[in-house]
This record gives C-alpha cells, sequence and structure tokens, in this order.
C-alpha cells in the first residue's frame, strides 16, 4: 500500500499514472473505515485500474459545536480494510497541508445546499464543497464514488461537478446497514447497546413511509406524517427532518406525481449521537392491487 501526505506527491503520482494511461477511481473518506466505505473501494476497484482512499478529517464541514475533535479515527486499521478492500493508495494529507494560512476561496452551492442538512448545519456543505474540490485537484481522478447515505451530500458534489466543469464521472453506491436496518456510520461508534438496537427505527420509519407510498399515498404531508409516527414510537428521539422530496432537486411539491423519483429523508438525534438515513423510490404510476 502506498501512503502519500503531500499534495505535490499525489499530483506527481496521478499524473505518472495518467500518462500510463491508467484510470483513475477516488473513494473520500474522513476513516474509521466500515463496510459503507469498503464498499465504495470495491466498487471503484471494479471501475478502475487505480484505486485512491483519501482519509482526512476535514475541518471545515464541522461547525464549532461539533464533533471534530471527537471524530473517531484508527489509521492503522483503515490501511489494513483499504488494502483488503482492493485499494491502491491512501492519500491521508494532514490538516496544515490542506489548509495553509491565507486561504481564502469559498465554495459554497445555492439552492441543493439549502434545504435538510442545510438548515441544521448551514456551513456543513460549503466545507464538503471545498475539500471535494481540493481533494479532485489533488488527486486527479476520473471517476469519484460516494454513498447514497449522504444523499443531498450527493447531489451537492453533483452540481460542484458540472458547475465547475470537473472532467470526473461521480459514481452513487448504495447505502450500507448493519442487520437491523441501521446505515452504518463511523458515528454509531457513539451509539450505546441500547441506542444501537433502538436505532433501527429509522430505517423502520423509512419503509412505513415506502409502504404508504406503494399503496398509493402521493400526499408529501400525510407521508411525511406516517414516518414521524413512527419514528415517536421510540421515546426519547429527537428529530431534526423527517420529510420526502424531488430526489434530483429536493423541490417539496405538496402532492408527488405519478413516475416522480423521490428521496424520504430523516436526521434525528439518538441521546448525543446525529444520525441521517435516505431511501428513493419512485411514486407509483397506479394504485397497487391488494389481493
Ligand atoms: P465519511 O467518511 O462518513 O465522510 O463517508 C465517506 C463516504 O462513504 C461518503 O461518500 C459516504 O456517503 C459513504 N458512506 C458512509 N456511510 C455509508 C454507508 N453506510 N453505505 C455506503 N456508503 C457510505
Amino acid at each position: 500500500m502506498i501512503i502519500l501526505e503531500k499534495i505535490s506527491q499525489m499530483q506527481h503520482f496521478s499524473n505518472n499514472l495518467r500518462k500510463e494511461g491508467k484510470k483513475i477511481g477516488l473513494v473520500p473518506t474522513m476513516g474509521y473505515l466500515h463496510e459503507g466505505h469498503i464498499s465504495l473501494i470495491k466498487r471503484a476497484r471494479e471501475l478502475c485500474d487505480f484505486v485512491i482512499t483519501t482519509i482526512f478529517v476535514n475541518p471545515t464541514q464541522f461547525a464549532p459545536n461539533e464533533d471534530f475533535g471527537s471524530y473517531p479515527r484508527n489509521f492503522e486499521r483503515d490501511v489494513e480494510l483499504a488494502k483488503n478492500a482492493g485499494c491502491d493508495l491512501i492519500f491521508a494529507p494532514h490538516t496544515e497541508e490542506m489548509y495553509s494560512t491565507g486561504f481564502h476561496t469559498k465554495t459554497c452551492i445555492s439552492n441543493i445546499s439549502e434545504p435538510f442538512e442545510g438548515e441544521f448545519r448551514p456551513t456543513h456543505f460549503d466545507g464538503v464543497a471545498l475539500i471535494v474540490a481540493k481533494l479532485f485537484n489533488s488527486t486527479l481522478p476520473d471517476l469519484a464514488v460516494f454513498g447514497q447515505k449522504d444523499y443531498q451530500q450527493t447531489l451537492v458534489i453533483k452540481t460542484l461537478v458540472s458547475d465547475l466543469n470537473f472532467p470526473i464521472d461521480i459514481i452513487i453506491a448504495p447505502t450500507i446497514r448493519e442487520k437491523n436496518g441501521l446505515a452504518r456510520s463511523s458515528r454509531n461508534k457513539y451509539l450505546s447497546p441500547m441506542e444501537f438496537e433502538n436505532a433501527s427505527i429509522i430505517y423502520k420509519a423509512l419503509a412505513e413511509g415506502k409502504e404508504v407510498i406503494e399503496k398509493g399515498e402521493a400526499d408529501r404531508k400525510i407521508i411525511n406524517a406516517y414516518m414521524l409516527k413512527k419514528l415517536r414510537e421510540l421515546s426519547g428521539i429527537k428529530v431534526q427532518y423527517c420529510a420526502s422530496a424531488n430526489a434530483d432537486n429536493l423541490s417539496q411539491p405538496a402532492i408527488f406525481l405519478a413516475g416522480e423519483r423521490i428521496v424520504l429523508l430523516i436526521a434525528c438525534h439518538l441521546g448525543k449521537t446525529r444520525l441521517i438515513d435516505n431511501i428513493v423510490l419512485t411514486i407509483p404510476f397506479q394504485l397497487r392491487i391488494e389481493n
């Protein structure tokens, strides 16, 4: 496994790969790898000749009251897991390397960043867009793989790539879940065993939304109410949003159209841990006939 820390070394390395005609796949992560990250690395492995995983806990996407300082880290273990999944190189710059003093460029992606996560983490996507642009320019990939787990983030990144003409294909890989339905996340480490079990309510609420939609419900507020009712079965859960929206632009019409691709989105706190999840589905063209 090759491990690089300097941007100039990384660019030099990638330029040489490109000269050899190698297709480079990138998987950006904040480390503390789990099965979700591993699935992205494996996807990149299938699609590319050379796979780069970046490990960088990006300070600019955390607000001052968030968990940047305590975010879980285990570099040695990450290297081993990434290697076993088929990664060729880890790019793990230090904070000073990525953010040298005197950094003035802002990347603010309007509209798509504003609802949902944007409402509760107003500076988050500016930080995400900035670091992803910097990682693209450092690793020079042909393709980058992101997880559907962070659904709104995938839309932000697609907008960034399209607006700034990055010649990079964006691949979205499905969410990997625990046996109880909870989406894998580095932050699951914060959950007590009891909270871990209780957290399955999030996926159950999403499934509830899916079920009413499949039965023919297209009224957004009614769909949301079904999901919220399910979440409220767990006392003490603090819901930030429990919503449904158009999957391409996150618009929230009163009634969804037949055939419209939509996303169901939840963000909540269990104890001190903030969890997000989503599922994507299509509004059916006709009512399902129940036997
Ligand atoms: P993070 O390290 O949390 O910043 O995540 C790095 C990448 O892994 C992002 O593209 C995430 O969307 C993706 N990811 C995180 N959790 C999962 C999961 N459970 N399934 C699939 N991808 C995931």
